[in-house]
């Protein structure tokens, strides 16, 4: 069956078009069960190639988090990329796909024991801190561990920040970094998140500027960094143009030469960046209602069985099925059929939390019909829960 879609001009900007093709074709070839997260494996490889191009010395460690789909992350380990964990979940799955250790660095500042303990036992070397406990944690359980101090910096303008929960400012981190080194470890770096999602090109210039001041005090104090760890953070489109990833590293690459001595490591560790544009939910439409004057459509997916970031203020964007038996309009043409109106979109469990967004422009779907959810390929089957029994949306790599 060929299922027709409103494809608006705007779509095109956010999903590429072979993205598009192919989910298109994949839909129109296979009777899927909703929610599904398709990814579109050519556009993660053509992200993973991407990130870190422009950055001299980096390398690149994908952000298990993102989406631990056992599919993605074998695809990700066969493109040859490294894995940044956090947790003996994330190790098992690497573990399982046969992942050495010196693919693999842990940036969670505050572990599990049990996490260091595995983590420990499988060899990984890398780990960061920024605490004094969690060096004595590290001292005790990874002895002369390689270890980089988390710097606090400014998450402005980033839609999803992440700095204040970890991260240290300049003095305490000089005080740290030399600390490590008087417990055995081996301070090897600095490390910061400028928060994911940034969309603010100078969270990463202040974060360097910041970074190198404690790189210097730290050599003033005997001790000589090696690694500077930028973290994730790397945008992609949802409604929003953001900045490309190549300016983005130009910009930074270009500041990482004037602040640092050559030659040193770069690691950088996306998430989103990688695999957020490459998924897209296929939902369908399961029922429709008018509340208060709002009309609501009801998604198979919702806030808690994939979409949890609409909760922080991610906007998603969404391509409706156009079943021309239902009146949507004819075939040809993309102005035809009924006129885009707003919609509240509300997920499929009795909690009325369980709203994903208001306001979205959309033309009327009939119920039954499929729903497209663009750049859906992170953070969403990854922070999905199965409350109310909803089932975890599976993740096909098409
Ligand atoms: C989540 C996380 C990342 C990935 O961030 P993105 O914004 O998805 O790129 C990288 N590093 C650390 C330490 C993280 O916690």
């Amino acid at each position: 069956m060929t299922r027709v879609f409103g494809i608006e001009p705007f779509h095109r900007e956010i999903i590429s078009k072979s993205s598009l093709l192919n989910v298109l074709s994949f839909l129109d070839t296979h009777e899927v069960e909703t929610p599904v997260l398709l990814m579109d494996g050519e556009q993660v490889k053509r992200k993973a190639a991407a990130i870190g191009k422009n950055i001299r010395g980096s390398k690149v460690f994908f952000a298990v988090k993102a989406n631990p789909g056992l599919e993605v992350v074998r695809f990700l380990a066969g493109l040859g990329l490294n894995f940044e964990i956090a947790s003996e979940g994330e190790l098992e799955l690497l573990a399982r796909l046969g992942v050495e250790a010196g693919r693999i660095i842990t940036s969670n500042p505050v572990k599990t024991f049990k996490f260091l303990e595995r983590a420990a036992a499988y060899g990984i070397k890398y780990y960061a801190y920024d605490s004094r406990e969690e060096v004595e944690k590290l001292a005790r359980m990874v002895p002369g561990a390689k270890v980089y101090l988390r710097l606090s910096v400014p998450n402005e303008g980033s839609e999803w920040p992440l700095s204040k929960k970890f991260g240290v400012e300049i003095d305490e981190g000089a005080a740290l970094i030399s600390h490590a080194a008087r417990r055995g470890l081996d301070p090897v770096g600095i490390t910061f998140h400028v928060g994911s999602q940034c969309t603010n090109v100078y969270n990463w210039n202040n974060a360097l500027y910041k970074a190198k001041i404690l790189w210097e005090i730290a050599a003033g104090n005997g001790i000589n960094l090696s690694v500077l760890n930028i973290g994730g953070g790397y945008p992609v489109r949802y409604t929003k143009v953001v900045m490309g990833i190549e300016r983005i590293e130009k910009n930074i690459d270009g500041l990482i030469g004037e602040l640092f001595p050559p030659g040193i490591s770069v690691f950088i560790e996306p998430g989103r960046a990688v695999v957020g544009d490459a998924g897209v939910f296929v939902s369908r439409v399961i029922g429709k209602s008018r509340r208060a004057d709002e009309d609501w459509l009801h998604l198979d997916v919702g806030v808690f069985n994939g979409l949890m970031e609409s909760v922080g203020g991610i906007r998603y964007s969404y391509i409706v099925e156009r079943n021309p038996a239902a009146g949507g309009g004819g075939q040809s043409g993309e102005t035809d059929g009924s006129a885009r109106r707003p919609w509240t979109v509300a997920g499929p469990s009795c909690d009325s939390f369980d709203v994903i967004d208001t306001n979205v422009m959309l033309r009327e779907p009939a119920v039954g019909d499929l729903v497209l959810v663009l750049s859906c390929g992170a953070y969403t089957t990854s922070y999905a829960s199965e409350f109310n029994g909803f089932a975890i949306p599976k993740t096909l790599l098409v």
